[in-house]
């Protein structure tokens, strides 16, 4: 489905619910045509010229977001220049999902596939893992794309991954803020190259520019108090340190702070949400560690200061 925000400025929503393995898309439709972003599948990119698509701009490289480069031939493809490596080397790829902490966070080997156990959509043309993609440039923050009528710009917004990017359309004032995505389940960060802090500082930058209209990669499109749903979206995950910091007045290991389920994030439960559920764990510990409030033990346990 495509919602025209302006005659150049459009959204592609997917047919299916815009979660996993799916997302929003911005269609930008004008001198030259370009896309933001590629989640959105086949069935809802039908409605769009693809072919003619010169310009495919990458938020970031979670596979929501890139599964369908393979329908933007003719494009371009851009991505944010602290993220470039994630489309060409593997191995950096590879540690940024964290999967390096398996062992130590789940106390047993990585059995379960977590691209075996997703029977990916057919409209869907991509497998899960590395994707290798040729770039043929990068953006970095404060970057202008002029395509137009329509000028916008790229912002930085690190945190849920190194490179992510926030796009802001200031004569419209329409923000696209792909995963900073004001979710009612809260911000997510259970990747190795995670920061919460920067999490924290890059919704306050999406803040600060003021946007009327917010589109993100997973919510609809919302017109008014964009300020309000940042703040109540990032209050989320401020909460959650708050219970896990007050816990944290005996020594606890990760495997105790999980049991208390502080960060209900995902509905279905198996070993991967497990892991990530961890590994969010463990950036709470590490910024409150860096804040002085918390101690690890020589035991590996975790204390209040
Ligand atoms: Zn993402």
């Amino acid at each position: 489905m495509i919602i025209e925000l302006t005659k150049h400025i459009k959204v592609v929503r997917p047919e299916a619910k815009a979660v996993f393995p799916y997302s929003n898309s911005l269609f930008i439709d004008d001198e030259v045509k370009a896309m933001i972003d590629a989640g959105s599948g086949g069935r809802a990119y039908a409605s769009t010229p693809v072919e003619k698509i010169e310009l495919l701009l990458l938020t970031h490289h979670h596979f929501d977001h890139i599964n369908g480069v393979s329908f933007f031939n003719n494009a371009r493809k851009m991505a944010g220049r602290e993220e470039a490596w994630a489309f060409q080397d593997e191995a950096l790829y590879k540690k940024s999902t964290g999967y390096e902490r398996w062992q130590e966070l789940m106390g047993g080997q990585k059995n379960e596939n977590w691209e075996r156990l997703l029977e990916l959509p057919d409209d869907v043309p991509s497998q899960l893992g590395f994707q290798a993609i040729e770039l043929a440039g990068v953006f970095k923050d404060g970057d202008v794309f002029n395509l137009g009528q329509t000028s916008f710009s790229a912002v930085h917004t690190p945190g849920h991954s190194p490179g992510h990017y926030a796009f802001f359309f200031p004569q419209e004032s329409i923000l696209f803020s792909a995963d900073l995505d004001v979710s009612p389940r809260g911000p997510w960060y259970g990747n190795e190259f995670c920061d919460l802090d920067d999490i924290i500082h890059s919704i306050y930058k999406l803040i600060a520019l003021k946007p009327q209209i917010l589109v993100s990669s997973h919510r609809k499109v919302f017109d008014s108090g964009v300020e309000d749903l940042f703040l109540a979206y990032l209050d989320i995950a401020l909460q959650r340190e708050e219970k896990i910091l007050n816990y944290l007045t005996a020594p606890r290991s990760i495997d105790d702070i999980a049991a208390q389920d502080f960060i209900n994030e995902w509905e279905q439960r198996n070993q991967h949400v497990l892991f990530w559920h961890k590994m969010m764990i463990l950036k709470h510990l590490q910024r409150l560690e860096k804040l002085g409030q918390v101690a690890k033990t020589p035991d590996d346990k975790y204390i209040k200061n």
